[in-house]
């Protein structure tokens, strides 16, 4: 009886391995030819600004089989992927996915920055050397050149001597140039002003012709023409706070925050508003497809990577607030996006054949005013009022006027040659400062980044101050605000905290030896890069401190 069992055993264990064998040789794609390199034909990168990653199961219920639930259910889901720096911003989530690497040592630690040597505040992609190409307007004034390191990107167009084609796609600038990286075929971006999908002469003279006719088809007026109602009757959006509320940020000409969003007034006048509606990411996604189609992205015999970036959730959040109707609506429907968008990968490039990622650059903080209204604690603050009242307490203690330039992302910014005329000590000068500010409203805590690491802080955040901090690029002083407390007005949300529901990512990746299923150990977004250099068996980007999730695949 023992004997038998052992011969089923063994039967059981062969059978299940040469299972597993069929199933990776399937999976394997047409490139896997014995003895040679395994690679997909395509990486396509799919960045969500803004998506918590509780949305992944907040409208779970009502997303179809084929978009979202079909990434997670066919996927591999790192549930606890967080974000390993503050502050949580745009540009700082695209370059950290994508060079694995934190704003300490990529450079980018805001949208924006004071850079001190310059003596001026910088945008993160902002390139005077750079010309628009695709439109009139200065939106393609454009480079990664603030970029201090190499992305994923990069990195497979150097193991493939060049041949891998890599094209960013987004409405933000920053959305598409930092994925692409610095060696990029081309980056494309979304001109308010002509309604036009630019790039800049960093990557290219003119723009493709598919890009031109792609351009003409002005697709903003169909949906504008539309309108924008609910997917669904308004009474099922039991997510979410009832349509009429005090949270919720106007459109330009709305008087309220109510469905159905008239947009017909924009056809022709304000291409930018597309921006600010779901049309936005089936637009792109459109784009996205149109750009694989023209260039033959995974036709060839290298792989190749699209980098695309759905900006509009991130404009909607925003305004409306992770509470609103509006933003169920949005997640609804980009959820339909992405299945068109998988299908098409699925017939263009066969199912298997094709590597995809689902993450966001950053989360969410829910609306003050609807905190408040639930009795949550959270709060506003304006960082030009702790600028102005921090310039005033210095100036009566030191007798220096304006010697704070600005407060930015969490950061006193000194006006250092200003100091050092009035021979003021820099160190008293801080010290000053951080007791000022742990005596502000909504300030949980400030540290002189020179002394964190003595500061009684716990871990967690000391470790992300010290990522998010560039010795070139930052302030002096860094404060903490309290949770579910910003820098904002009246209505609407924002995001750039270190707490999980800004640093709390979606991390999913389907396809192409990806082996299903799911872990709740806790990643992080500098991981991204480094099992995709794994995975793809090339050199990791050159500033990445990430770890390869190696419970994705199947080698
Ligand atoms: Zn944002």
């Amino acid at each position: 009886m023992k004997r038998l069992l052992h011969i089923i055993v063994v039967l059981c264990l062969i059978s299940s391995s040469s299972f597993a064998q069929r199933k990776i040789l399937k999976l394997g794609s047409k490139n896997n030819t014995p003895g040679q390199l395994n690679r997909p034909k395509l990486v396509v990168g799919l960045v969500v600004d803004q998506m918590r990653w509780d949305y992944l199961y907040r409208y779970y219920d009502r997303y179809s089989n084929g978009g979202f639930k079909r990434l997670v259910n066919e996927g591999f889901s790192a549930e606890n992927t967080m974000i390993p720096y503050t502050p949580t911003y745009t540009a700082c989530g695209h370059s950290c996915i994508y060079t694995g690497s934190v704003p300490a040592v990529n450079g980018i630690i805001g949208n924006n920055w004071y850079d001190p040597e310059l003596q001026k505040d910088v945008y993160c992609t902002e390139d005077s050397g750079a010309h628009t190409v695709g439109s009139g307007s200065n939106a393609g004034e454009m480079s990664p050149k603030n970029l201090l390191t190499t992305t994923i990107t990069d990195e497979l167009r150097l193991a493939t001597n060049f041949k891998s084609k890599v094209i960013g796609i987004s409405l933000k600038d920053r959305g598409s140039i930092l994925p692409a990286g610095h060696s990029a075929n081309a980056a494309y971006w979304y001109d308010g002003v002509s309604g036009n999908w630019i790039t800049s002469t960093y990557y290219m003279k003119q723009l493709p012709p598919w890009l031109d006719a792609f351009n003409k088809q002005k697709l903003q007026n169909k949906f504008y023409a539309g309108n924008w109602n609910t997917l669904y009757p308004i009474n099922t959006y039991t997510q979410s706070t009832a349509d009429n509320n005090a949270f919720e940020g106007l459109y330009k000409g709305e008087t309220t925050t109510t469905f159905p969003h008239k947009l017909s007034d924009a056809i022709d006048k304000n291409f930018d508003l597309i921006r600010s509606t779901p049309f936005g990411n089936t637009i792109t996604l459109d784009l996205a497809k149109r750009a694989i189609a023209a260039e033959s992205l995974g036709k060839g015999t290298v792989t190749d990577f699209l980098a695309v970036s759905c900006s509009s959730p991130d404009y909607i959040g925003h305004q409306f607030g992770p509470n609103s109707i509006e933003v169920e609506d949005t997640y609804l429907r980009l959820d339909k996006d992405i299945e068109s968008f998988l299908t098409y990968l699925d017939q263009t490039l066969g199912k298997g054949n094709y590597l995809i990622f689902l993450t966001a650059d950053h989360g969410a903080a829910h609306t003050p005013k609807f905190l408040a209204e639930n009795k949550l604690p959270g709060g506003i603050v304006s960082n030009k009022d702790i600028a102005a009242n921090l310039n005033k307490a210095i100036e009566q203690e030191f007798k220096i006027k304006e010697s704070v330039l600005m407060v930015m992302n969490n950061q006193i910014i000194y006006n250092k040659p200003l100091i050092a005329k009035a021979d003021a000590d820099l160190d008293d000068l801080r010290a000053f400062t951080v007791d000022f500010l742990k005596h502000q409203t909504g300030i949980q805590d400030a540290v002189d980044i020179t002394r964190l690491s003595s500061a009684t802080l716990p871990e967690v955040i000391k470790t992300r101050i010290t990522n998010g901090y560039n010795a070139r690029r930052s302030g002096d002083v860094y404060f903490l605000l309290k949770s579910n407390w910003f820098d904002g007005g009246a209505t609407g949300t924002t995001h750039g905290a270190w707490y999980p529901y800004d640093s709390h990512i979606p991390l999913v990746f389907m396809g192409w030896n990806v082996k299903p299923g799911k872990t709740n150990k806790t990643h992080y977004m500098t991981d991204i890069s480094a099992t995709l250099a794994a995975m793809l068996r090339i050199q990791m980007p050159s500033g990445c401190v990430g770890e390869p999730i190696s419970e994705i695949s199947n080698q």
